[in-house]
């Protein structure tokens, strides 16, 4: 009898925080917790993929005299070194951009991000400049990861803040650079924010993967991008507001000024709004910084023995985010990395690999 493989890729967004006064700092929410990865990562043998935001890179590369000057040290240079700890150690780099740092200003020491900038569609007019973008970006990783590893190649995108819609210009642009893993949606995600708007309220209910040629939500046979959205589920508020997801938003690792959003948008002050909103539905993601361990794994049973009507393999995405890294949620990954194995057929792969496969059974041309 064919056992039907399961597919898990752990994702993690490798970048600063997007907006307000205080942005992070390198060191502490990006190296540090990469190298963290790392290290469990080499213990349990299980791959990560880091969506490595460039944008910011390319400024930090850009500024990097004044920045050594003002931080002691420079942060493009420790991205640098750190993407060949992640490649040397077996773990995957990917693209991940956030296009309000692509006309970002470094003034009298002080980031100034373009926040009405919030996706690559709105970054160029023309669809020749969009697919250039595309390749410059790619080309930059590549060349950095082909220190370590010479045929590394870029062939994943997440858009920032999970808004890559309409993607009009981006999904020509990801396919004429050889780009076929699109993971920037969330099912019935529908969200404002200072990084735009979302509404994936519709698509594919049922499946884990599909093809798509000019819409991500939509569903096109003859697509030649596959759209594997970040694995969730759609439950009321209050059921997802777990423990370990209020420690992680209001952890000290985070500025102020995103604390102080995360309980706004609670309506912590107003107990009728609070229970409206709790009430609401939304998906929860598979998010290794924001849950438990056991939640995780009975998510993924959950996933798993639900089935998908698709004749691809089920492939679940779940997220991470360097930034949101700490203490207590490393512990947590850790358990939750030594759980895994009690999953049967279930292997943990980075996108790199997900290409080998998709190629090796003719998935893709
Ligand atoms: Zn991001």
């Amino acid at each position: 009898m064919m056992v039907s493989m399961n597919y898990l890729l752990l994702t993690i967004d490798y970048e600063l925080f997007g907006y307000g006064n205080y942005l992070g700092d390198v060191i502490h929410h990006i190296i540090n917790p990469a190298k963290q990865l790392i290290g469990l990562s080499e213990k349990y043998g299980i791959p990560f993929t880091f969506y490595f935001e460039i944008e910011e890179y390319i400024k930090f590369e850009k500024h990097s005299h004044r920045l050594k000057k003002n931080l002691g040290y420079d942060p493009a240079k420790m991205i640098f070194d750190n993407l060949q700890e992640i490649i040397n150690s077996g773990n995957d780099v990917q693209l991940h951009v956030h296009p309000e740092w692509h006309r970002a200003t470094y003034n009298n020491d002080k980031w100034f991000l373009c926040l009405n900038e919030n996706t690559v569609d709105s970054l160029y007019k023309d669809q020749a400049d969009t697919t250039n973008f595309i390749r410059s970006r790619k080309e930059i990783i590549e060349t950095i990861t082909s220190k370590s590893h010479k045929l590394h190649k870029i062939v994943a995108f997440r858009a920032g803040g999970f808004n890559a819609r309409p993607a009009l210009k981006l999904l020509p642009a990801l396919r004429k650079n050889g780009i076929v893993f699109e993971s920037s949606l969330v099912k019935g995600l529908y969200q404002k924010s200072p990084l735009g708007f979302v509404d994936y309220r519709k698509c594919p209910a049922d499946k884990t993967l599909w093809r798509v040629d000019d819409d991500i939500c939509m569903e096109n046979e003859l697509g030649l991008i596959y759209e594997i959205p970040i694995y969730s589920i759609f439950k009321r508020r209050f059921r997802h507001l777990t423990y370990n997801k209020i420690r992680t938003k209001t952890s000290k690792d985070i500025p102020k000024n995103k604390k102080i959003d995360f309980l706004k948008q609670l309506n912590i002050n107003n107990p009728a709004k609070l229970i409206k909103y709790l009430m609401q539905k939304a998906p929860v993601k598979m998010d290794i910084h924001n849950q438990s361990p056991k939640y995780l794994i009975n998510l993924l049973n959950a996933a798993i023995g639900s089935g998908h009507a698709s004749s691809f393999p089920n492939i679940f995405v779940a997220i991470g985010h360097t930034k949101e890294h700490n203490e207590m949620n490393c512990k947590a990954i850790e358990q939750f990395l030594q759980k895994l194995p009690i999953i049967p057929d279930l292997q943990i792969i980075t996108f790199t690999q997900l290409y080998n496969i998709f190629q090796d059974q003719g998935y893709i041309k």
